[in-house]
């Protein structure tokens, strides 16, 4: 098997007394899907805010494409990563959360070319040119002078992909990026994920309460509870023939 993109090595996570990811590992592949479920504060988002760099690990190690994400050598030694080394490896990754994040005061094409001219040193025409691209590609490019508030909820999280596809990462965590929308809308956005899925070989990890897209898009699913993944395998497996009984009993609550 190739090296995986994403190596997850006995990680712990704990919010003071509480315990939140449990020793905990798995590796994506490069270009995999794959979608995190189970009851709510079983440790799905920490995952992904660990994973882009927004909460910190309390011990274990995370490899991306061999890297240390957390970690960096210095002297032959293993010590935390500092500012720069998170900065250079933050890159890999983009993020979309369940509500948004988009800047208000801001176009919709500022939004998506802010970044790249600000971190990578895009100049501002090439910047432009890809967010136009971009947004012909979720269908929005005609909003591209409008304000985030004159949008629909399914227009924003388009936008709020285009913006993160703008920096070019290899990963892409989507974190319940339809729990916050009208039902109406949610097909839009799943869409939009779906087309990035076909067209192109991005790594892609979802966390989602929408188990009809995770049983028919993900390459793999992982079923979390308390911090630990209790059950993990092909969405066929997963969703009609699960092995334990807790995932049993999530599934048959949620489906
Ligand atoms: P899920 O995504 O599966 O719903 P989360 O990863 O959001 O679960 O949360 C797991 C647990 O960690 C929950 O009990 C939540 O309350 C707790 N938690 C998450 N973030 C924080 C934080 N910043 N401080 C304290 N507790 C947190």
């Amino acid at each position: 098997m190739a090296q995986p993109i994403i190596d997850i090595q006995s990680i712990t996570k704990r919010f003071g007394d509480l315990t939140v990811l449990d020793n905990l590992s798995f590796q994506v592949q490069p270009g995999e899907k794959l979608a995190l479920i189970g009851p709510s504060g079983s440790g799905k988002t920490t995952i992904l805010r660990i994973l882009m760099t927004l909460e910190t690990l309390t011990s274990g190690h995370i490899l991306i494409e061999g890297e240390q994400l957390w970690h960096m050598e210095k002297g032959g030694e293993l010590v935390d990563a500092d500012e720069a080394h998170l900065h250079k490896m933050r890159e890999k990754i983009g993020m979309v959360f369940q509500h948004f994040n988009l800047f208000p005061h801001k176009t919709v094409l500022e939004n998506i070319t802010l970044a790249p001219r600000l971190t990578l040193g895009v100049p501002a025409r090439e910047a432009e040119q890809r967010a136009m691209e971009l947004l012909d590609m979720v269908g929005l490019a005609d909003k591209k002078d409008d304000k985030p508030a004159s949008l629909s909820g399914g227009q924003k999280q388009r936008v709020a992909i285009a913006r993160a596809l703008a920096l070019e990462p290899k990963i892409m965590l989507f974190d319940e990026v339809t729990s916050a929308l009208d039902p109406e809308l949610v097909d839009e956005v799943l869409s939009v994920m779906r087309q990035l899925g076909e067209e192109t070989d991005m790594t892609m990890l979802l966390v989602t309460h929408e188990m009809g897209f995770a049983r028919d898009f993900a390459d793999r699913v992982l079923f979390f509870d308390h911090g630990h993944i209790i059950e993990s395998g092909p969405p066929e497996q997963i969703f009609t023939n699960p092995e334990e009984e807790r995932t049993q009993s999530f599934l048959r609550k949620v489906l």
